[in-house]
Parts: C-alpha cells; sequence; structure tokens
C-alpha cells in the first residue's frame, strides 16, 4: 500500500531537498505526505521565503509531497497572504493555537476565508509544547464551534492528546449531524428535518437539495505514546471501525527525517490493528485514503 505520512513539518535551518526526503520516506515505508511551511512566528523568515521554501520542497514530487501554508491568524495582512496561498496552489493550511484562540475574532474571519476557498485545514489539537500559557485553546472542545460552519474541511491533529475520548466524542457528533443533514436533503425519514440547523446546511444545486455540512478528521500523530497509543488505537477501532477520515502522521522534520521513527510506528500500529482485527478498509483510510481524501485526491 501506498502510505502517506499526514504531518511533517519544515524547520528552516536547511536547504529544501525533496528528492533526500522522498527517499528516507521510502526506507520508512512511506509514499508520500504533507508538509507545513515554517512557523509563521519564527523571526528569520519573511511570508514570502516561508511560500518559497514550502514550494521547494515539493518541487518534482507534486503527486506524492502536498504542500500546506502555516499562518497565523494575527499577522498584518493575513487575508491577502491566504488568498495568496490559495493562488499559489496550497493544498490547505496548517494552524497552532499556541499564541491565540481559534474562538478570536480574526481567526475567525482566516476560517470564513479558508471555507470559502474550499482548502481543508489542519489544527493542532490537545496539549501543545510550546513556551505560552494556552491550554484552554487547544482543548477539543474549541473545535465544536465549527457546526457552525457550513462546509470547512478540518482536521483535529494528535486526536487532541492527552484529551482524544472528548475528541472522539466530538467526530461522532459531527457525523451523527451530517447524517441528518444528508438524510433531511435526500427527503428520508429524520425526526430533525426541520430543526434550524438541519434547515440551514440544506442548499439547492441545480435543482437539487443537497446536504453542505463541516467536516471533521483527525490525524493519529503522536501524541498518545506507549500504553496510550494502544488505547487511542483500540478506541478508535472500536468507534470509527471504517476508519473513515482518520489519518496516519508522524510528525518529523523534512530535512531530518527518520525511518526508523516511521517504520516503528507503522509496526506498533500494525501491532494493535492486528490484536483488534481491524478491518482492510480501516487500514486503507487511516494509511491513505483519509488523507487523499482530506485534500481533495
Ligand atoms: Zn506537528
Amino acid at each position: 500500500m501506498k502510505i502517506f505520512d499526514a504531518h511533517i513539518h519544515i524547520g528552516g535551518d536547511s536547504k529544501p531537498d525533496p528528492k533526500a526526503l522522498i527517499e528516507k520516506m521510502e526506507a520508512g515505508g512511506v509514499y508520500g505526505g504533507g508538509l507545513y511551511s515554517i512557523d509563521p512566528l519564527n523571526p528569520d523568515f519573511t511570508y514570502e521565503e516561508r511560500m518559497n521554501s514550502l514550494f521547494s520542497w515539493v518541487e518534482g514530487y507534486e503527486d506524492r509531497l502536498f504542500p500546506f501554508a502555516w499562518i497565523h491568524p494575527h499577522e498584518d495582512n493575513v487575508l491577502e497572504q491566504v488568498k495568496d496561498c490559495a493562488k499559489r496552489g496550497v493544498a490547505g493550511f496548517k494552524f497552532i493555537a499556541g499564541t491565540y484562540s481559534i474562538r478570536d475574532e480574526k481567526a475567525q474571519d482566516v476560517f470564513r476565508l479558508v471555507e470559502e476557498l474550499r482548502l481543508p485545514a489542519f489544527f493542532h489539537t490537545g496539549i501543545l509544547w510550546e513556551m505560552s500559557e494556552n491550554i484552554d485553546d487547544n482543548r477539543p472542545g474549541n473545535w465544536e464551534q465549527f457546526v457552525n460552519y457550513k462546509s470547512l474541511k478540518f482536521c483535529m491533529c494528535h486526536c487532541s492528546y492527552p484529551w482524544y475520548d472528548e475528541c472522539l466524542a466530538m467526530y461522532g457528533k459531527f457525523n451523527w449531524m451530517t447524517n441528518h443533514a444528508q438524510k433531511a436533503a435526500n427527503g428520508e425519514h429524520t425526526l430533525y428535518a426541520n430543526y434550524p440547523w438541519v434547515k440551514d446546511h440544506i442548499t439547492e444545486k441545480d435543482g437539487k437539495r443537497i446536504a453542505e455540512t463541516p467536516e471533521m478528521y483527525m490525524d493519529t500523530t503522536p501524541g498518545a505514546n506507549g500504553l496510550y497509543r494502544d488505547d487511542l488505537l483500540k478506541k478508535l477501532c472500536y468507534l470509527v471501525p471504517d476508519g473513515n477520515r482518520v489519518m496516519f502522521g508522524t510528525d518529523r522534520h523534512a530535512e531530518t527525517y527518520q525511518p526508523e521513527v516511521t517504520s516503528y510506528w507503522i509496526s506498533e500500529q500494525n501491532r494493535v490493528f492486528d490484536e483488534v482485527h481491524a478491518t482492510e478498509e480501516f487500514r486503507n483510510n487511516f494509511y491513505r485514503e483519509s488523507f487523499l481524501r482530506f485534500i481533495g485526491k
């Protein structure tokens, strides 16, 4: 299977070398993945430099390495940046709420624009090892606000470790709401057909009623390790048996990608999947299809 690693960072302290990265990924059993641009809070790089670096890192491997722009909603001209990223052809965006809340007005303006552009967004969720006080901003419940969006595709990275029970419950809620909107759009019976949320999420397109709802994904990037990882993966297999919208990621850096770490995670995960008899469908979605669906491939 051609595995995708959804979660790779670009550090900025070395020259882009996509060929070397692909070789290391292959050595770790991975075919391609998603790359996040240099941290927008890194004072050594301008926006232009961060974008140039991002696109240099995927050059020549555009069907295997996908560029995600890491954006800070409080930057000057942030809305122009987001539009510019879309013009340059990013696969999507990455956000880490280390020094802001995803509920603040500037952040909301950015997410509304991302939704309008129909591009997906990765969010760090869960405990954040960063030099600021931000625990309340990274608890998964904050992302429940996206029920009010129409079509935003967003991913809860790290399954919000250590609060993955809350993250999984929210995944259930988003699915449940979406199912009811879809049923109502198809004219099937649902008790909720006339509830405001359901009505708000049905539109007419070419004379047909369709449900337009936000889509929540999860990436299982550690975060959860050892005992916690087994627990998380088992709960995922139990609650999301088809693995739909669940992704694999490593949180490695492009310049120092470690094949032995990637293959370690793959074999540890497969040990758990074998133990709980995870289906082929689950594994296909987990390692590959969910990521490709997220980026619209
Ligand atoms: Zn990360």
